[in-house]
């Protein structure tokens, strides 16, 4: 690690040679001249991700049987192969789509203890999730981030001074009050003062308290990235389409191969399914007469601009609706609400929000800021996920089913996991690996330690200091707000984006204007985050997408361009990555139109 961060500061070293760098659009050019590419290096801590990488990873796969075949790239398919991967389990990782592409990149984002399970005594969730997100918090600081949340107490509401007291001197002792901060009762005046524009009438106090706040997609993005670097082979774009099976066990998969439009099968000792929603499908291809395992529901989010709830910071509230609790994040300069929790019984793959989601999520706001008045024309941008979670032997409300997961074994010995949480992935992944290593035990005698999951940094995170890495960016007239958002986003590897730019100065100007994103990006996204089209870029990698009130459709052509480039698309192939994301851009456009 210390390599890694010499490393990462030999580019502040180098800042005298710096004479300047055009950033245009919106961040003004502060000189003509472009830095002379001889005299900046690229960090170590880099490692090819791309395209090349995964056509090799599909050929070893073919070419040579795998101990472990992981189906399914969220953050639980990801955990699981890093796992593996640094116990020296021979891995391979095949995601349908793109990384985190389902519900991973959907989620609240919150790596959190969750405080509303004490309400349903899920005590050891609440122990593991709280130990998980101060692993988290160290691992990966530039993905997952400290956020002290506002919880006020209105009159006659279901959750009360002394109840909600109660509640977070249980969270803080599970966390070994060991959290970021321990919370603090708020008076009425104190809430007043954190949050002006919150509903005053019948406001009585409330508390603050800490939980940890993550880039989701970024986060499965990581992980990937260090199973591969400890030698799983990966894949995006390879959809499992079929099980092979010899004397009744599973032993190979036929994976359909969307870049190149090929089939290959791979052959494994033990292959996981860990396909979230998607797991009784892949059971259900195992054996046609599996029994479910999830009761999926579905959780919406909206985004809306954060001058028109006027919230300062993140809140924790109990919808007058109906009584549930719901978080009204910041996020920049937008707030992002949610979520609902609904039974859904549809096909996976066409989950999405509908208007009666997005009026109780904007209905349950302005009841709390009232001078909002939220109407479905605020509204940004809206999504919807699948949480996998597990059937429930009769729960009567969606929120009373149980968020623990489960490892099931197939007659088969197909391994599925199911349920679970984003922030308890990496001890669910460990599980997982360990009933794993026990059947390659059996197989051949060999034995393998734990892996070091929770002390090895995510790729990027190999940063005892965020601040210091703006600074250094800065030094490098790198325009502050552009400085902030590479160290958020990339963390000890901002410093290869900002070379990139400062070697092309065209790849210097946003990728949109009035975002600090730059084209670099793209082109770093496609050597070493396995970008493979618009939609990956413009929706799980830079979240334009979301983010933007016209959906990032003014950077899709630029995005398009610059893939076709790194990529070697032909003019068809650009065309048709363009046309598919416009086409995305549509359909949530579409799922926001009342009906
Ligand atoms: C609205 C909502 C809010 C949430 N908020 C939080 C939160 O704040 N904090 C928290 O800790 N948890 C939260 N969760 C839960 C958390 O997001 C999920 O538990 C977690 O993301 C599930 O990850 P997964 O990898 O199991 O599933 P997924 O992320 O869905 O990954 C499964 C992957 O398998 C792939 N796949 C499917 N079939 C195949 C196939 N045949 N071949 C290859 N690949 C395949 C899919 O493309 C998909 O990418 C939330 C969930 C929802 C829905």
């Amino acid at each position: 690690m210390q390599a890694k961060l010499a490393g990462a500061r030999s580019v502040g070293q180098r800042r005298r040679d710096v004479r300047a760098r055009d950033f245009g659009g919106r961040f003004p050019a502060r000189a003509a001249a472009a830095i002379p590419p001889k005299e900046r290096t690229l960090p170590t801590t880099e490692s090819l991700f791309s395209r090349s990488t995964r056509q090799a990873d599909l050929d070893a796969v073919a070419a040579e049987p795998v101990d472990l075949l992981v189906v399914g790239g969220g953050i639980t398919g990801a955990g699981i192969a890093r796992d593996a991967a640094m116990r020296g389990i021979r891995t391979c990782l095949v995601e349908a789509v793109d990384f985190g592409h389902g519900t991973s990149s959907r989620s609240s984002r919150l790596i959190h203890g969750g405080l509303r399970y004490l309400e349903h005594g899920w005590l050891r969730l609440v122990f593991e999730a709280s130990r998980e997100r101060r692993i988290l918090l160290r691992i990966a600081p530039h993905l997952v981030r400290p956020l002290p949340f506002v919880f006020p107490v209105h009159a006659g509401t279901r959750v009360g001074r002394l109840r909600l007291a109660a509640g977070l001197w249980l969270y803080d002792l599970l966390s070994l009050f060991r959290n970021v901060h321990a919370h603090r009762m708020l008076s009425r005046r104190a809430v007043q003062r954190l949050e002006p524009r919150l509903r005053d009438r019948d406001l009585v106090g409330g508390a603050i308290y800490y939980d940890g706040w993550c880039d989701d997609a970024r986060l499965v993005l990581a992980t990937v990235r260090s199973a591969h670097r400890h030698g799983a082979l990966t894949a995006s774009y390879a959809r499992v389409v079929a099980l092979e099976k010899a004397g009744g066990r599973v032993r190979g998969a036929v994976i359909h191969d969307a870049i190149d439009d090929r089939e290959i099968t791979a052959h494994a000792h033990v292959i996981v399914n860990a396909t979230g929603p998607w797991t009784d499908a892949l059971r259900q291809m195992d054996d046609a007469t599996a029994a479910p395992l999830l009761r999926p529901t579905k959780g919406v989010h909206v985004l809306v601009p954060r001058q028109r709830v006027g919230n300062t910071g993140a809140l924790t509230l109990t919808s007058p609706v109906d009584g549930r609790v719901m978080f009204v994040l910041p996020w920049g300069d937008a707030t992002m609400i949610g979520t609902t929790d609904t039974d859904y019984s549809g096909a996976v793959d066409d989950v999405a929000p509908t208007d009666q989601d997005v009026t109780y999520l904007l209905r349950s706001t302005n009841a709390f800021f009232p001078d909002a008045r939220l109407g479905a024309g605020d509204v940004l941008s809206a999504w919807a996920g699948l949480r996998p979670l597990l059937t429930d032997g009769g729960a009567a409300s969606t929120a009373e089913v149980p968020r623990e997961h489960r490892i099931v074994e197939s007659p088969s010995g197909l391994l599925t996991i199911a349920g679970g949480k984003l922030t308890t992935y990496r001890s669910m992944a460990a599980e997982m690996v360990d009933t794993v290593a026990a059947k390659l035990h059996a197989l051949d005698g060999r034995s393998m330690p734990d892996a070091p999951t929770d002390r090895e940094p995510l790729p990027g995170g190999e940063v005892a200091d965020l601040e210091q890495l703006v600074r250094e960016l800065d030094m490098e007239r790198v325009p502050e707000p552009v400085a902030r958002h590479l160290v958020d986003t990339y963390g000890s590897e901002s410093a290869a984006v900002a070379n990139l730019a400062a070697r092309e100065p065209a790849l210097a100007k946003p990728l949109l204007d009035g975002w600090p994103v730059l084209q670099a990006e793209v082109v770093h996204q496609a050597r070493r985050e396995m970008v493979l089209t618009v939609a990956d870029v413009l929706i799980r990698r830079t979240r334009l997408f979301h983010r933007d009130a016209s959906q990032g459709t003014g950077a899709a052509p630029v995005v398009a361009g610059l893939l076709a480039r790194e990529l070697g698309w032909d003019a068809g192939r650009e065309a048709e990555s363009l046309a598919d994301y416009l086409e995305a851009v549509k359909r949530m456009r579409q799922a926001l139109t009342p009906s």
